[in-house]
């Protein structure tokens, strides 16, 4: 058998219609950033040396994709220039939250370091923290095809067991159908990241992840965004300056003399 050009070969393209998207670029609150800045002052001259710290991107659960706030956990770790993020405390800090409030993201600080992008420290923390993100900031993507080989339609109440044993997939409809399409719902989430330095710089990512329902079919990608700082009318006020203050003293925890394996790691 002989084909005049190869493209006949081609399956069709499987159907993808998408009816949502995952934000392109990250919207910040200008009250946010002025807080996360802060944190660094407070951590810098409380300790007398500058430290990595972390915390949580915050967004009103209405506006998922818009950071409104920072939020401060208890950090367990904090050196010169690494810190460590882990799942308890994420779910920890999630639980301290008002109902409308979510995390939607996290930002940490190099502090005085010229470190001006994410080191494979960070990278781990990210999907640590896009894990337990990824569940509030779901959204239905698209539905797209799925391609099934032998799909066997079969008739309620007309078939037998033998037939089951056919084909990978078999729908059992309840009228004679010839031809049947599957479509699964793509679920997609995001993670913001946002890595800061006492300078004054800042550079971002959002952090991805996309799945199938039916299929499982899991993608997880990430992209520098640019970030757009928003004015929502609030700013850092002297009473929020003095509650941060205290937040530092009691949240951060700088830790001068760590075991050695901690050290490789760095
Ligand atoms: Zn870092």
């Amino acid at each position: 058998m002989r084909f005049k050009d190869l493209s006949q070969l081609k399956r069709p393209e499987p159907l993808n219609i998408s009816f949502g998207n995952l934000p392109q670029h990250i919207l910040m609150a200008a009250y946010a950033k002025d807080k996360a800045f802060k944190i660094s002052e407070h951590v810098a001259s409380n300790f007398e040396e500058s430290f990595e710290w972390y915390g949580f991107t915050l967004a009103s659960t209405d506006h998922p994709e818009l950071i409104v706030d920072i939020g401060l956990p208890k950090n367990d770790l904090n050196l010169p220039d690494y810190t460590s993020l882990g799942s308890i405390r994420i779910a920890e800090f999630h639980e301290s939250l008002p109902e409308d409030v979510m995390i939607n993201g996290w930002i940490h600080s190099h502090g005085a370091l010229n470190y001006r992008h994410f080191s494979d420290t960070d990278d781990k923390n990210h999907l640590t923290v896009l894990d337990f993100v990824a569940a509030r900031t779901r959204k239905s993507l698209s539905k797209k095809e799925i391609a099934i080989q032998d799909l066997v339609l079969l008739e309620k109440n007309r078939f037998v067991e033998k037939d089951l044993a056919k084909g990978s997939v078999s729908i059992i409809t309840d009228g004679p159908i010839a031809e049947a399409k599957i479509m699964e719902t793509v679920y997609g989430s995001f993670c913001y990241s946002i890595v800061i330095g006492d300078e004054g710089w800042h550079e971002q990512k959002i952090h991805y992840q996309e799945r199938g329902v039916l299929s499982g079919h899991t993608a997880l990608s990430s992209k520098a965004a640019q970030i757009e700082f928003v004015d929502t009318g609030r700013s850092v006020t002297q009473v929020d300056i003095s509650t941060l203050q205290d937040e530092v003293q009691k949240k951060i925890k700088p830790h001068t003399d760590p075991p050695p394996e901690l050290i490789e790691r760095m």
